[in-house]
């Protein structure tokens, strides 16, 4: 069964006081018999706060970027043994923001993967269709393309160490939420890639994160889809008392899945 997942990715928002604010509320604000994964994802700069708050905590660290190379000139980039060094359990690798903003392409992401799993760190790599694509019916082919080419070469053993979080551009920090028929259909095409790629067993043991715009109004239906694993969060993580009713979901499916 796969244990399911919220994550808050908390972009490049908060100071210091902030961010060690946010955490110890989010920290203390966790049911004590929680059974699924909870991560934050700060800044850089916040990483040691956060991970100093979180540390007596079941709450994983993760940065939201790494560079592929071990160490030398790269200047303002920060390496995966760092982010292991820095106390990370995770990184985020992918995320749209990246991919648009920054040019990053499916080669480079792939680069930045298989330097993840050298260091030891786990993996939530984004995918995702612009609203263009959407309505061109190219949402399968992009997602497809994306995992041919975000996880090429990638071993079924690494591949344990992916979640993969769909994340439809048009719905992130916009408001408008994929429905949860809509997140549901790109899940099943991912895990019959997934398949494909690395087998039904191992494709069954991959968690898919549904991200873009998740609320604690809209979290309980989306996790109430059988292939919805968990959420990547954005602007609701920045809310202590938000973020927690994300975090504590209410779902008969998903509640099963962990019993
Ligand atoms: C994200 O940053 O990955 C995200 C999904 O943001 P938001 O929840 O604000 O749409």
């Amino acid at each position: 069964m796969r244990k399911p997942m919220i994550a808050g990715n908390w972009k490049m928002h908060l100071n210091s006081a902030e961010a060690a604010k946010l955490a110890a509320a989010i920290k203390n604000g966790l049911d004590p018999n929680l059974k699924h994964d909870v991560l934050l994802a700060p800044s850089f700069t916040n990483l040691e706060v956060v991970r100093k708050e979180t540390a007596s905590s079941p709450i994983l660290l993760s940065a939201q970027n790494m560079c592929w190379e071990e160490k030398g000139a790269f200047t303002g980039e920060v390496s995966g043994s760092q982010l292991k060094d820095a106390g990370c359990d995770y990184v985020i690798i992918g995320h749209s923001e990246r991919r648009k903003i920054f040019l990053e392409s499916d080669e480079v992401l792939n680069k930045k993967l298989k330097a993840a799993f050298k260091f030891s760190l786990k993996a939530i790599f984004c995918i995702g269709e612009t609203l263009e694509e959407r309505e061109n019916n190219q949402t399968y082919e992009i997602l497809q393309n994306q995992l041919q080419k975000g996880l090429k070469d990638i071993s079924a053993q690494d591949v344990e160490n992916i979640v993969i979080a769909y994340e439809p551009v048009w719905a992130i920090g916009t408001g408008k939420t994929a429905t949860p028929q809509q997140a549901q259909e790109s899940h099943i095409f991912i895990r019959k890639e997934l398949s494909k790629m690395f087998g039904e067993g191992e494709a069954s043991k991959i968690r898919i994160l549904y991200g873009g715009s998740v609320k604690a109004e809209n979290i309980d239906e989306l996790m109430s889809q059988p292939d919805i694993d968990g959420a990547l969060v954005g602007g609701e993580s920045l809310k202590a008392e938000k973020f927690l009713r994300v975090i504590h979901y209410q779902s008969a499916v998903n509640n099963e899945k962990i019993q």
